[in-house]
This record gives structure tokens, C-alpha cells and sequence, in this order.
């Protein structure tokens, strides 16, 4: 396939020089624990920025970016190369279509990864919207069925559009933590961690602008409203999760023809049933039988029977 050809990863020079060195340094210590390829999947609703987001990282214009046009139906993986470093980046189709979760693109983009090692997932959104609803909860959920709850352990919330002034006077920082909160609710919920789980996960939330007219800082990198010059900083971000001591995801046949990877329990559902059924309906019946079969007739029975020869 096209895409799968590893290309060398000349888009790393477009960066000012202060981004190229960050960059270098993060991938040469990735290096050094021996991580020399790293696969990246992005996901989210259509049109929040997951392709701009894999077109910024790379520093190249690979896949098509519309504001309007629905996106293509299949995923894609541009792969790069440098210094003996792979970096794998995996767009996807929207997950939502028609106001419903698309389940079909899931499976499409399962199939697609068969036999692939997922590092890190982005889950992409917006920084500029200001609710979540029913919708982004069946999102989070969809994904955590098809991948498994482990998912979240190599997840990375990225909020694109991240210049932006807040609005009713909320400082930047506020407005971010604010947004942030709600949206880790709705993957708490939709992925239904439990506490503990969420603490073990620490999922990170990584701001992105992918706008051409992002503001830089003197040294010409691209920076946030905070200062935060973003492109090191969310790679930085995904080495970290990298090195949480999580397990990545192998997407094998099992996980995708398999049962729900969260519903292993669910399984032994008939077992139980066929256990309920022998062990213990069908003894009560037999002695349901039995006791009927023990059981003096009273006499009006017998008599209507003709077995009685008392009269009444
Ligand atoms: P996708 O459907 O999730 O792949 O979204 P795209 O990457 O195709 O982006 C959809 C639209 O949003 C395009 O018009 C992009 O130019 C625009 N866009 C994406 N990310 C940003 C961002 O961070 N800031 C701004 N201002 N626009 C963005
Ligand atoms: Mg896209």
C-alpha cells in the first residue's frame, strides 16, 4: 500500500531549529530505552482536527484536511523515518455520522490495524467547544469496546483550536482546566474506569494549534496562548505516556473478531445458565414430581376419578 511506505522524515526540518533539537532529543531518548518505532492512532468525531494534528506533527502536508467535505471512509498510516527511528501515524475517518456513533468506521479502522502494535492513541477534540453530551460519552464507549479499556492507558486527550480567547472574561488557563475536566468525566463515564483506574491511567490533556496563523515565540516555534510552544510539548506528552509502564495494544485477530475485550466475564453467562438449569431447576422440578406423585389425593379427586367407593 502507498502509505505504508517509510519515507525519510524530512518534514522535521520545516520546524525552527528550537523544535528540531527538542524533537531529536525526545526521539534519542526513546531510542535509549530501546523504542525504535512508534505507532500513533489517532480518533475523534469528524472534522475536530485529527488530520491537520497528524499533518502538524509531521511537519508536511500528507493527508487531506476539510472543513466542509466529509472525510475519506478509510484509515491511513504515514510512516517516517529518521536516524534509524520509525514514527507510524494512523488518521482515521470521523466516528460519528449522522448523529450517531459509526460503528462500521470502528470496525474498518480494527481491521486496518490488524497485526499493528498501537504506542499511544490521541483522542482528538475541540478546546473551542463548550459542552459534551450523550454523543461523546458513546464515542469514548465505542472505542473502549473495540480496543479495550487498556486503550485509555496509552490515550492522550488532544484539544485542537487551542488559540482562542475564552469567553465571560475565564482566564486561559481556567478555561483549558474547565474543559479538560469535563471532557475526562465523559471518558471516566463512557469508559467506565473505575477510580483507581483513572489514577493509574492519568490520562493527559495536550493542547494543539494547527492553524497557519498560530503565534510563535522568538525562536520562530509555534506557542499557545500560555507560552507553550505545543509541537515538543505534545510529543513530549506521548514519550511520557509511553514510559508509564502500560502495556501498548496489539490489535490481533482475537481482539478483533473476538467478544467486546471488556465483557470476558460475559462469557461464562451460558455456562451459569446451563448450570442453573441442571443443578438446580431441574432437581426442584424432579421433586415437584415426586411430591405430586406422594401426594394424597383428597377425596373429591379420587372420586371424580371413580376411585372412591365411599359415598357422599
Ligand atoms: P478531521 O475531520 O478531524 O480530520 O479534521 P481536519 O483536520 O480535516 O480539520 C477540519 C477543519 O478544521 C479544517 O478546516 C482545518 O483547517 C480546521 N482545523 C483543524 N485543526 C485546527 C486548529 O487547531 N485550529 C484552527 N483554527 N483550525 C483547525
Ligand atoms: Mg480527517
Amino acid at each position: 500500500m502507498a502509505s505504508n511506505i517509510i519515507r525519510e522524515w524530512t518534514g522535521i526540518q520545516q520546524f525552527p531549529l528550537a523544535t528540531q533539537t527538542k524533537l531529536l532529543e525526545l526521539l534519542g531518548n526513546l531510542k535509549q530505552e530501546n523504542v525504535s518505532t512508534l505507532t500513533i492512532l489517532v480518533m475523534g468525531k469528524g472534522g475536530v482536527g485529527k488530520s491537520s494534528t497528524l499533518n502538524s506533527i509531521i511537519g508536511e502536508r500528507v493527508v487531506a484536511v476539510s472543513a466542509f467535505q466529509s472525510e475519506g471512509p478509510r484509515p491511513v498510516m504515514v510512516s517516517r523515518s529518521r536516524a534509524g527511528f520509525t514514527l507510524n501515524i494512523v488518521d482515521t475517518p470521523g466516528l460519528v455520522e449522522g448523529g450517531y456513533v459509526n460503528d462500521h468506521a470502528l470496525e474498518i479502522i480494527k481491521r486496518f490495524l490488524l497485526n499493528k502494535t498501537i504506542d499511544v492513541m490521541l483522542y482528538v477534540d475541540r478546546l473551542d467547544a463548550y459542552r459534551v453530551d450523550t454523543l461523546d460519552r458513546q464515542v469514548i464507549k465505542a472505542i473502549t469496546d473495540s480496543f479495550g479499556k487498556g486503550i485509555w492507558s496509552r490515550g492522550l486527550i488532544v484539544l485542537t483550536h487551542a488559540q482562542l480567547s475564552p469567553p465571560d472574561g475565564i482566564n486561559y488557563d481556567e478555561f483549558f482546566s474547565r474543559r479538560s475536566e469535563a471532557l475526562l468525566k465523559v471518558v471516566r463515564l463512557g469508559a467506565r474506569l473505575k477510580k483507581q483506574e483513572i489514577q493509574e491511567f492519568g490520562i493527559p490533556v495536550v493542547l494543539v494549534e494547527n492553524s497557519g496563523r498560530c503565534n510563535t515565540n522568538d525562536s520562530g516555534e509555534k506557542v499557545l496562548p500560555n507560552g507553550t510552544a505545543w509541537i515538543p510539548n505534545l510529543v513530549k506528552t506521548i514519550t511520557n505516556v509511553i514510559s508509564n509502564g502500560s502495556k501498548a495494544i496489539l490489535v490481533d485477530k482475537k481482539l478483533i473478531e473476538g467478544p467486546n475485550p471488556n465483557d470476558k466475564g460475559k462469557l461464562l453467562i451460558p455456562l451459569i445458565l446451563a448450570f442453573q438449569y441442571f443443578f438446580v431447576v431441574k432437581p426442584i422440578q424432579r421433586s415437584i414430581r415426586q411430591d405430586v406423585a406422594k401426594e394424597s389425593r383428597p377425596l373429591w379427586e379420587l372420586r371424580d376419578m371413580g376411585m372412591s367407593n365411599r359415598e357422599f
